[in-house]
């Protein structure tokens, strides 16, 4: 039994002071739903004051990136050791940052090995651009992205793959329930040739790409996706609190 998982990408949003209030909005709402795992991932000034304040509480924090050298002469970058020390997950791979910071393959596949011998939960972004999906690439692109990112990792125990269609990020456009539910379950065979059908059935693939309130159900009724990795909508607290709600509600009826 996978747990569900819903994370919130709260992109480059939010001041510190914005972020503790948008914490407050809807710490003890999401206390009472049981059975879901909850992650915010707010931008990196935010990550210890926001960790203070969930001291003692579920909630759990995500980074939205590090950069994979431990430490140095790197300006401007974060390490895995100071993620580590306040997060336990963190976004790699997202569209976003392979398109606009030109993250390739490569980098993304270094970073997720530092997180994970820095003992920090990778949510590892995949999904295809929307030329690819209309070429019909989509299955091709992500087996090749699992296969990128993943190389020379021995171990997949813990890691979370989000699998997000460019196409639908931020644009209000999402994928049906059953498009996602079906290329998640091609991840999930990917992942069973590459580390087994144990590993492959523990491991927890969610959806992301223009997820609320209005379309959340559609994809937790699917059994193939563990939950979701949510932009714009979690930075409303009603609507990150109505996800977490629904999918805590369908996922327990299974
Ligand atoms: C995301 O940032 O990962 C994302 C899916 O964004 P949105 O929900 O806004 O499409």
């Amino acid at each position: 039994m996978r747990t569900p998982l819903i994370a919130g990408n709260w992109k480059m949003n939010t001041t510190v002071d914005e972020a503790l209030e948008l914490v407050r909005a809807m710490k003890d709402e999401l206390e009472k739903i049981a059975e879901v795992e909850k992650v915010v991932c707010p931008p990196f000034v935010s990550l210890a004051p926001v960790k203070e304040l969930l001291s003692g509480s579920a909630i759990k924090l995500g980074a939205q990136n590090l950069f994979f050298a431990e430490k140095g002469a790197y300006t401007g970058e974060i390490s895995p050791l100071m993620v580590a020390d306040l997060c336990e997950y963190v976004i790699i791979g997202h569209s976003e940052r392979r398109q606009y910071f030109h993250e390739t393959g490569d980098v993304v596949n270094k970073k997720i090995v530092a997180a994970l011998q820095a003992d920090i939960i990778p949510i590892m972004c995949i999904g295809e651009s929307l030329e690819e999906n209309e070429r019909e690439k989509t299955k091709s692109v992500v087996s090749e992205q699992v296969r990128a990112a993943l190389a020379g990792v021995k171990s997949v125990s813990g890691l979370v793959i989000a699998y997000e269609p460019v196409w639908a990020i931020g644009t209000g456009k999402s994928a049906t329930g059953e498009q996602a539910g079906e290329t998640i379950a091609f991840i999930r065979h990917n992942i069973a040739d590459l580390y087994g059908e144990g590993t492959a059935r523990e491991m927890r693939i969610l959806y992301g790409g223009s997820v609320s309130s209005a379309n959340a159900a559609e994809f937790m009724q699917q059994p193939e996706i563990d939950g979701a990795l949510v932009g714009g909508a979690s930075l409303k607290a009603g609507e990150f609190i109505n996800i977490v709600s629904q999918a805590s509600a369908i996922k327990s009826r299974k």
